[in-house]
């Protein structure tokens, strides 16, 4: 470790090669990704540094989340000479600029000088805080570190917004000034777009600087996977779920397990599932367990879009093979689309784009399949008597595709009119919900979110209506719904909604890479991941 520091120093105090060359050394030991530590006290703050080396060994140690940064040193030098594969970056941001430091700028450089004289690698120091210092106090910084060997960032961080790629690039300007070895310019994320911004910022500026770039907030997600592939040094990460150091933070474990981090490359696909909310969509693990076992390059990403619009310039500009469209979008999409299958018209809701080679996009519907797909593996469609609970959006989706496989399907709603024209639509029946009691069917599908976890209703249905042989609950967390629960009680066949997200998932699947979709392995991760979040 000393040996690689040392290298650095001297590469760094090469003339007229500072910026392009100082931390060639260095960046043997940095790697894609930094995970970013802080703690409410020293022992979480080691504890979370400990278990961070599972997934990297590059770890920011945010010193200023300690109320006495200071008094940690001791404890950082003894984890860095128990842990010499580490390269640390050593941060202790004060509150002015978006950290917790409450000292002054002088107790901060001298914070930071020590972590450099203790073994750190890096040392972040804010933009504002380089500007506010007096020549003498940063000439006296600067030697410090060189004599260490440690290398300087310098960090801007805008918590409001994503300023245009030229405001962007003004911002890694007045950072270059200084001549630190690694630059970072972080924004905040208010739409998808602005991802394209930084990205852009990040593809010119590190041409020339060792460049960091990154939005926070959820829709800044695409900056954090893929400004690596524009050019980025590294990225940040947190430690583990609950652990963010900034917002939009992802763990380590998830950018790297299910966002490729260490695998994508230019050649890369990308894919995106795009709806608001998002962020707990399991459309990205499904797919790139299928992605994984395929044998494919490719990735898909959350995008929380709040409009049609810049979740169509994301499309075109990232650009994106593919989207899964989720709420509320389905339907807004469909003027956009050059053109769709005939499902996708009748149904009026598209849950899958396609962008051709022509660049244009092609919209298809593969919910109707994740409700056709279960129920043709269990009965005859052709003919069977079929009760709808609902007449939202899943419902279209069922009503109109199993009246085009031949059941006869009968929709009941808590707002009659509107199940009555969804049948009157899609030539299905109505009933109203005294009437069930008298009726048999050989399936009752539900679609309304009732038994969904954290929505406390009344199921749509009395245990004496369930005159049916077969139940199928398109809600899916809890994966055993109380409907479920019931049905199974009395004796009746049972189809979990996961079983639907999976076949929807595998048909977007076919669309996109044209190859069988691995559907077992796709359940199965959906099923984990579902039992794992049920016990967190
Ligand atoms: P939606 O468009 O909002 O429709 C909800 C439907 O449920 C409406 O018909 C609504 O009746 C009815 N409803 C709501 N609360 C009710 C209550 N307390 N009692 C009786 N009826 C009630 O929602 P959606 O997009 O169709 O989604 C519905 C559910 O399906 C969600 O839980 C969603 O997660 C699930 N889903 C699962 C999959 C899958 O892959 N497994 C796919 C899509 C959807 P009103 O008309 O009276 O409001």
């Amino acid at each position: 470790m000393r040996q690689l520091k040392e290298m650095s120093l001297t590469v760094s105090n090469t003339p007229g090669s500072k910026l392009a060359a100082a931390p060639a050394a260095l960046r043997l030991r940095v790697g894609k990704l930094c995970i970013a530590v802080q703690g409410t006290d020293q022992k979480e703050l080691f504890s979370r540094a400990t278990s961070a080396l599972n997934d990297s060994i590059f770890i920011e140690f945010r010193l200023d989340s300690l109320a006495k940064p200071a008094a940690a040193l001791p404890d950082l030098k003894a984890f860095l000479a128990r842990h010499r594969e580490v390269t640390a970056i050593a941060t202790c941001r004060r509150k002015a600029f978006g950290g917790n430091f409450t000292g002054s700028l002088s107790s901060e450089i001298e914070i930071l000088e020590k972590a450099a004289t203790l073994g750190c690698h890096i040392v972040d120091l804010e933009v504002e805080s380089a500007e506010q210092a007096t020549r003498p106090q940063l000439a006296r910084f600067r030697a410090t570190l060189r004599a260490a060997g440690t290398a300087l960032l310098i960090s801007s961080h805008d918590f409001s917004r994503t300023r245009r790629p030229d405001g962007l690039i003004q911002t890694a300007q007045r950072i270059v000034a200084f001549e630190p070895e690694f630059v970072k310019v972080v924004s905040t994320a208010r739409s998808l777009s602005d991802n394209l911004s930084v990205l852009r910022m990040v593809e010119d500026q590190s041409l020339n600087s060792h460049m960091v770039g990154i939005a926070m907030g959820e829709e800044g997600l695409i900056s954090r996977v893929l400004s690596p592939r524009a050019g980025a040094v590294f990225t940040f990460a947190s430690a583990a779920e609950g652990a963010e150091t900034a917002p939009g933070q992802v763990s380590a474990r998830t950018l790297l397990d299910v966002y490729r981090l260490e695998q994508l490359d230019q050649a890369t696909r990308i894919y995106g599932v795009a709806g608001n909310p998002i962020a707990h969509s399991l459309s990205p693990l499904m797919h790139v367990t299928a992605f994984r076992r395929e044998n494919l390059n490719a990735v898909m990403l959350p995008l929380k879009a709040r409009s049609v619009d810049d979740l169509l310039t994301v499309i075109r500009e990232l650009p994106l093979v593919g989207v899964a469209v989720t709420m509320p979008l389905k339907q807004e999409v469909l003027p956009h689309l050059a053109n769709m299958d005939p499902l996708t018209a009748k149904i009026g809701a598209c849950n899958t784009l396609r962008t051709g080679a022509d660049g244009k996009l092609y919209g298809f519907n593969t919910d109707v399949a994740g409700v056709v797909r279960p129920l043709e593996r269990r009965m005859k469609l052709k003919g069977a008597r079929i009760l709808v609970l609902g007449a939202g959006g899943a419902a279209r989706a069922a009503v109109f595709g199993l009246v085009e496989q031949g059941a006869e399907v009968y929709v009941v709603n808590r707002t009659h009119e509107k199940a009555v024209a969804l049948a009157r639509k899609a030539k299905a029946h109505v009933l109203k919900q005294n009437a069930l009691a008298k009726q048999h069917f050989d399936a009752i599908v539900n679609t309304t979110p009732c038994g969904m976890t954290g929505i406390k209703q009344q199921l749509p249905i009395n245990e004496d209506e369930l005159n049916a042989s077969l139940v199928f609950d398109m809600v899916y967390t809890p994966i055993e719904t109380p409907l479920l629960q019931l049905a199974r009680a009395r004796g009746l066949t049972v189809v979990s909604g996961v079983e639907m997200f999976v076949q929807q998932g595998a048909r977007q699947f076919e669309i996109w890479t044209g190859k069988p979709a691995p559907e077992n392995e796709m359940l199965r991760v959906v099923e984990l991941e579902l039992r794992r979040r049920a016990q967190s």
